[in-house]
């Protein structure tokens, strides 16, 4: 079998996105669905490439390198030789959310070729997997935070994930530097979404890299460990590694990074070998499912949680193909008062990630990563270009 043709194909898409505290108008946003085509009829398909999740299309330079190099380089070649691409694409410095779009179509591509859910030709593990509702940074008050905490566990979430405020003032409700970080209001937001949810569900805290200090890190730290917060993620610039090996051997609590620091399994080994987190993370735009999966096995021989990071399909397939031991729980959301995750996109027949009413996602079982996509709606949006 020998791919033929790369496509990408861009549709707009109504989008009310949350923002410092409300709910937005409704705006057009462009998603793209990329296409892989082979002589033989089997096709590759990918959603996203950019962004939260995949619901967030490639950007115009990002269309372009796709149909352009990365076209002109995948001509002719055999579609199942994703770890020959994927080596190629590190060492001719490829874009990672731009191989990993090329990796996952590839991976998709072959598991409908063989009918099988992707997780199933990856190995299946599970059939559903713990979620945690992932929240917006500024959502409002800490008693906004406590109330949308307690519906979520109502909902059947046993697990929350607290984004704080970031360059936004809980007291005004308008945007800021950030300069100093809000730790107080951070605190205060951790201490009332404990106290709603009272000590039987799982907590996390994700201040988003926005600590300007070690000091403030450590500070809000020593609180989360007297809440019994299971994981601190990311609280400052990844790009300092120093202070967070620092960082790890002066708390208790696990420190969750990194996650928006370039270089997919490589940064990450380096972490790891660094003692600079106790727990890694990944996501399908930093490698794709194969780099994904190899930072999986990195993390099990070196045991040591791999936490994966957005939601998504690819993502949840992969869950599907990892044990608890090593990848806990799907990212869902992001999450606020009044968005609606429940409701399939325009595009989309069914959402990705049902939530049962114990707080378990259902890894989808259609042929490849499981979109059962609505055509003529992407067709009558597309963009032409
Ligand atoms: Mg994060």
């Amino acid at each position: 079998m020998k791919i033929t043709d790369i496509e990408v194909i861009p549709f707009r898409v109504p989008r009310r996105t949350f923002h410092n505290g409300k709910l937005g108008a409704e705006t057009t946003i462009i998603q793209t669905l990329t296409r892989i085509h082979t002589d033989e009829g089997a096709e590759g398909l990918y959603l996203g490439g950019a962004g939260h999740g995949d619901q967030d299309g490639l950007n115009a330079q990002d269309r372009a390198a796709l149909r352009g190099g990365m076209r002109a380089r995948l001509l002719g070649q055999d579609p199942f030789d994703r770890e020959k691409f994927w080596h190629w694409m590190w060492v001719s410095n490829t874009q990672e959310n731009l191989l990993s779009v090329i990796d996952m179509a590839l991976w998709d591509l072959q598991a409908r070729h063989y009918n099988l859910p992707l997780h199933k030709l990856l190995g299946g593990c599970r059939d559903k997997v713990k979620a945690y509702a992932s929240t917006y940074p500024n959502m409002g008050t800490p008693e906004v935070y406590a109330e949308h905490a307690a519906a979520c566990k109502a909902r059947g979430y046993q697990h929350y994930k607290i984004h704080p405020y970031y360059f936004w003032d809980p007291q005004t409700g308008q945007p800021d530097p950030g300069r100093p970080s809000h730790i107080d209001w951070d605190i205060e937001c951790c201490r009332a979404v404990r106290a709603a949810v009272g000590n039987d569900m799982v907590l996390s805290f994700d201040p988003w890299g926005t600590y300007r200090t070690y000091e403030e890190a450590v500070k809000v730290g020593r609180e989360l460990e007297r809440l019994d917060f299971y994981w601190y993620e990311h609280p400052m610039n990844e790009y300092r590694v120093g202070t967070y090996e620092k960082l790890c051997a002066e708390l208790d609590i696990p420190i969750l990074s990194p996650e928006i620091a370039a270089g997919s399994i490589y940064t990450r080994a380096d972490w790891i070998r660094r003692g600079a987190s106790d727990m890694s993370r990944i996501d399908v735009l930093r490698g794709g499912v194969t780099g994904v999966r190899k930072m999986a096995a990195i993390c099990e021989a070196f045991g040591v949680k791999c936490e994966v990071h957005m939601s998504g399909f690819a993502n949840l397939q992969l869950l599907g193909a990892s044990s608890e031991d090593v990848c806990e729980y799907y990212e869902r959301g992001l999450l606020a008062p009044g968005v609606d995750e429940e409701t399939p996109l325009p595009y989309l027949e069914a959402i990705c990630d049902p939530l049962d009413a114990d707080g378990y996602v259902t890894v989808p079982t259609e042929p490849g990563m499981g979109y059962r996509l609505i055509w003529d709606y992407i067709e009558e949006n597309r963009v032409k270009e």
